[in-house]
């Protein structure tokens, strides 16, 4: 198959004829992966049991892991669940359009293929411009995962996208690097007290702030209780090498890895050592590949996380050593992801 490649850009939009190609390969049910704020997403008509079977195949994803519908007003989220809980209102009030997932339960016109199965239906408003125009044109909700190989890390570049993608699938829409680096949080509206499913750029504080007490699911570190979101107990965004993450206070993990590091160099090919740093620590390690994930200090840490990871499968490394971000304001998500990727590897110094 080809991969028709199309763009959009913040200044210029897309191109009339192009959007609307778009918008008709996901109603006849081929798949067009396109930005959000978040990561590219895989799409495909939602109300399709095909076209979710076809996403699954090309991501190698588990069809019991459900998908998220994308939605690009109110009216179309009436269409797909049986009713809107009161914390949902306020929460889509407040964070749609956004980076926000809730889960509802779903009506009958959403098939089972896409829900993995379940009587509850993930559904997210993006406010990526790019993202809400082609859902609206589209018409019908978008079921999107991140449009990457099942197990890779997620992409934040069209350039990811084609890597894993290409010739699978019928449509790239390039609308360059994309923001916030991480996944929506994930949130279950059917409780009595909204639950959180995946830790995400929404952290529980800013949802408490609007809807009061606010639950964290205890399967969601990975540990012996079952996740309630089917997807958290697959091994996500894992680099080839093997990683391990430092925890404690900044001037001891730099000192601590750059004592492994020197180590490890004794019988490894510098080049095969990863060293995940941020702006500020960059120029404090003499041996080893450093990349940085971003500056602590403008909070922006996290943004490039997986495209870094990346990067570290791309050079070829063999170890990655981490610095963490424990003490970050949106430290939960990034660190939820980090010690996945380190497949719960860390050493406390
Ligand atoms: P991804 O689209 O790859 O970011 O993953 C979607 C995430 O949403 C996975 O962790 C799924 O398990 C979760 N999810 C989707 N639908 C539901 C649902 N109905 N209930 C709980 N979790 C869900
Ligand atoms: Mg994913």
């Amino acid at each position: 198959m080809q991969t028709i490649k199309i763009l959009w850009s913040e200044d210029k939009g897309f191109n009339e004829e192009e959007l609307d190609r778009a918008a008709s390969i996901i109603r006849e049910g081929g798949l067009v992966a396109f930005p959000t704020e978040t990561v590219y997403g895989l799409g495909g008509n939602g109300l399709l049991a095909d076209a979710s079977k076809k996403i699954y195949e090309a991501k190698g994803r588990p069809s019991d892991n459900p998908l998220i519908l994308h939605i690009s007003d109110m009216a179309m989220l009436s269409s797909i669940v049986t009713d809107i809980p009161e914390s949902a209102k306020v929460l889509a009030e407040n964070f749609w359009p956004g980076p926000l997932t809730m889960v509802f339960n779903k009506k009958d016109i959403v098939p089972g293929t896409t829900t993995g199965g379940l009587d509850t239906v993930a559904v997210r408003m993006p406010v990526h411009k790019g993202a809400l125009e082609f859902i609206a044109r589209a018409g019908v909700p978008i079921a999107a995962p991140s449009a990457n190989t099942s197990g890779r890390p997620s992409p934040t570049r069209a350039e990811h996208v084609a890597e894993d993608l290409d010739g699978k699938i019928d449509m790239i829409i390039d609308g360059g690097y994309v923001g916030i680096g991480y996944e929506s949080t994930i949130v279950d509206v059917t409780s009595n007290v909204p639950t959180i499913l995946r830790t995400g750029f929404i952290t529980k504080a800013m949802l408490e702030k609007v809807v009061g007490s606010v639950a964290i699911d205890p399967g969601i570190s990975g540990g012996s209780v079952r996740p309630k979101a089917p997807g958290m107990k697959y091994k996500h965004y894992a680099p080839k090498a093997d990683m391990i993450v430092y925890r404690g206070e900044i001037s001891n993990v730099v000192r601590a890895i750059n004592r492994d590091v020197e180590k490890m160099a004794t019988t490894k090919n510098p080049d095969l050592i990863g060293i995940l740093a941020t702006e500020e620590t960059r120029g404090m390690y003499p041996v080893g590949q450093v990349l940085s994930v971003g500056s602590r200090s403008e909070g922006t840490a996290g943004r490039d996380l997986y495209d870094v990871l990346r990067r570290f499968d791309e050079i070829g490394v063999k170890i990655i050593y981490s610095e963490n971000f424990d003490e970050m304001e949106k430290s939960e998500a990034i660190m939820n992801r980090l010690l996945k990727a380190a497949g719960q590897r860390w050493i406390d110094v």
